[in-house]
Order: C-alpha cells, then sequence, then structure tokens
C-alpha cells in the first residue's frame, strides 16, 4: 500500500516537487518551486504547443532518418586502452568519450536504441554504438547535462554504475541517479559556475537555456547545464543543450579560450529557437566562447525535430568556412586528437548523395556538383 501511494505520488510529480527544492537552497535559478533560465523562456500559447505537436507527429518531412547505412568506426577496450591522452571520440548523438591523463570520461551516455521513455515507441538511433555499453573500459567519470531521455538513459547508466567512479550532474539530476539506486557517495551535484577538480582535472558546470524533465509533471525539478574540462592547458567546451543566449559570451570570458568546443548542433526548429539553436547560433556561440575547433554534435544518432539528418552538417559547415572557423566533424567512432584537431571528411555525403537546396552561402563548403536535393543511396536499414 505505502509503495502504490509512493508510486502514485511520485507519478504526480511530489518527488520532483522535493527534489528542486531540497537540492537547491540559494540557487539562483531556482524560485522556491522550479529551475529556471537567466531569460525567461516566453510563455507559448495552447495553438502554438498544438502547432508543433502536429507538425512533429504528423507533418514529419521526408529525409528526416538516413535510410542508409551510416558509417562508423567500431572501437575496442583494447584500442581506447592504448589510445593516447586528449583523445575524444563522438559514440553518438551528445556521447563524447574523453581519454585525459590515462582516464576516460563520458558525456551524456545514450546506448539505447530510442531516446524514449518506451521501449517500441520513440526516435530511433540511426547507428550502432562504436562500442557496446559492456566493452567500454572503466570509467572515471560521467558528465551529465541534464536529464532528457537523449542525454540521460536509465539503463545506461545502471549499466555504468559498477565501473564509474563519479557522476557529475547539475543540481536535481544527481538526485534522479540516486533515487534509482546509484550510490550517493559517487553522485556529485553543481550548481552553474560549481565544480571540482578530480585528477587534476577541472570540471566545472556553467549556464545553458534550456529546460528539464523525463515527465508530465516533473518539469524543472532538476537544472541543466553546459560543462568546461580544463586538463592544464587543454580547455574544452561542452555545450548540453541550449538556445543562443549571452551566457556564452560570459562563459568565454570567464573561462575560455577554449580549444575545442563541443556544440550542440542539431533539433532546431524555427519554432523552438528558446531551447535549441539553429546553426547559425552554433557558430556564433564559439565565436562568442573564444573557441578555435567547433565540434558540432547533437545530431546524426536521433531524429529529434523536423530537419533532414544530415542538415546540420551541411548549414554548419558552410557557415564555419564564411567566418573561418575551424571545424572538425569526426565520424561516429573517430578518434579525434584534442590537441591537434582535424577536419575529418564529410562523411554524411557517403550516405547521402549531394546537394541540397539550401542557401548558397551555408553550403559554400559543399562539393562543385549540380544543386539538387539529396537523395538517399544504398537500400540497407540505419541500424542494421
Ligand atoms: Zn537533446
Amino acid at each position: 500500500m505505502t509503495s502504490l501511494i509512493g508510486s502514485i505520488r511520485h507519478a504526480l510529480g511530489f518527488t520532483a516537487a522535493r527534489r528542486g527544492r531540497e537540492r537547491s537552497p540559494g540557487s539562483a535559478q531556482h524560485d522556491g518551486e522550479r529551475f529556471r533560465n537567466v531569460k525567461p523562456r516566453p510563455v507559448e500559447g495552447f495553438a502554438k504547443t498544438l502547432s508543433i505537436a502536429w507538425n512533429v507527429l504528423v507533418n514529419k518531412p521526408s529525409g528526416t532518418v538516413p535510410t542508409g547505412a551510416l558509417p562508423v568506426d567500431t572501437l575496442t577496450r583494447a584500442q581506447l586502452e592504448a589510445a593516447p591522452d586528449r583523445s575524444l571520440y563522438r559514440l553518438g548523438h551528445s556521447t563524447l568519450l574523453l581519454k585525459l591523463r590515462g582516464q576516460f570520461w563520458l558525456t551524456d551516455p545514450v546506448f539505447a536504441e530510442r531516446a524514449s521513455p518506451f521501449r517500441r515507441l520513440g526516435p530511433k538511433r540511426f547507428h550502432a554504438p562504436p562500442i557496446a555499453l559492456a566493452d567500454l573500459p572503466p570509467l572515471a567519470g560521467v558528465i551529465l547535462s541534464h536529464d532528457h531521455y537523449d542525454h540521460l538513459d536509465r539503463e545506461t547508466v545502471l549499466a555504468l554504475a559498477a565501473t564509474t567512479k563519479v557522476f557529475l550532474t547539475p543540481l536535481g539530476v544527481g538526485d534522479r541517479l540516486i533515487e534509482w539506486g546509484i550510490d550517493a557517495r559517487k553522485v556529485r551535484q553543481f550548481d552553474w559556475w560549481q565544480g571540482v577538480e578530480m585528477d587534476g582535472i577541472a570540471f566545472t558546470a556553467t549556464p545553458a537555456q534550456h529546460f528539464s524533465g523525463r515527465s508530465l509533471f516533473d518539469g524543472n525539478s532538476t537544472l541543466w547545464a553546459s560543462w568546461v574540462i580544463v586538463d592544464d592547458d587543454l580547455r574544452v567546451f561542452f555545450s548540453g543543450d541550449t538556445g543562443y543566449f549571452d551566457g556564452f559570451k560570459t562563459i568565454g570570458e570567464r573561462l575560455g579560450p577554449f580549444d575545442v568546443t563541443l556544440v550542440e548542433t542539431g533539433a532546431y526548429d524555427k519554432l523552438w529557437p528558446y531551447v535549441h539553436m539553429q546553426p547559425d547560433d552554433t557558430v556564433q556561440a564559439h565565436a562568442d566562447l573564444r573557441g578555435r575547433w567547433l565540434v558540432p554534435i547533437h545530431n546524426g544518432t536521433f531524429d529529434l525535430a523536423m530537419h533532414r539528418w544530415y542538415e546540420p552538417f551541411e548549414r554548419v559547415i558552410g557557415l564555419a568556412a564564411v567566418r573561418g572557423i575551424a571545424l572538425s566533424t569526426p565520424r561516429m567512432g573517430e578518434r579525434l586528437d584534442l590537441a591537434a584537431p582535424h577536419r575529418g571528411e564529410r562523411w554524411w555525403r557517403k550516405v547521402v548523395e549531394v546537394v541540397d537546396a539550401l542557401d548558397v552561402a551555408e553550403v559554400a563548403d559543399a562539393p562543385k556538383t549540380p544543386r539538387r536535393w539529396f537523395s538517399c543511396r544504398g537500400a540497407g536499414q540505419a541500424n542494421s
């Protein structure tokens, strides 16, 4: 009976409300009830909410999911153990494996088949992870940006818990991990501008403009953040999810410049500019941050918007070329040397035939082929 009442209270959001309140005395990001952004989110009327839902569910254009198999460099544990320090591997969406000082750190780990609360419903991944979860080497830590399904997968973090020394999270996200059974001694939770030094590496949770929640009743009961990682003279920025805001300038001034910025470029739409960035915002954010190399993330794994799956890459390479920004697009599983990044090949073009009807400036970096719509090559399933 007690557990039934507990479940009902949990479903109705009582746990969520407590999670936010208990974790945040003194946090400027908490209003006593929920977490909030610096600039309030514009109130969206019922009509707009309905139009977003209608577009996403009914009006989905073609091309948001690849029909050909994506090139993925498979990885072995031995390979990772032999890799030099300052290596970075994209394992998916915003899942990035960093090797620093001989140890491994993993951001927003999602190895699930779908970014969804449901096993058989919701956005299905385009490609298998480059390495199986069970084959990963032990982790010094997991770094979480927020609690949405495409960034925090319950099964993944539970599977990692035994071999991970610490989970670094924004306020409240760590409470979720503890509720799920992860040892509280492994969980460290931070407000914006707070951080910790571990094994000589400094991690700082920094602002972002987003939102959180995993059910209808727990909106903004946990905080969202970007992260700054500093290993001696190497400075890396990880955006998590965010709309464009003036916080990038502040982060750049206080903790930049950055050798590499890992910035979200995907799942954007003109209907939700406040919570995700268009590619032109991404390159501006990179400039504000005083970044040297830009690695666009939050793309190529899940279909979470209405743009074609490869559009974020095409738009951001064009914009970066125009602005003289060094851009790197490693394949999933390809090693990127954080100390000396390389441009990477335009791997998505192996799956789709160029070229698109995007703005000329945006595809300035594209090969000189006749302008026509992409058509997907190969009949293989993306997940095969
Ligand atoms: Zn996301």
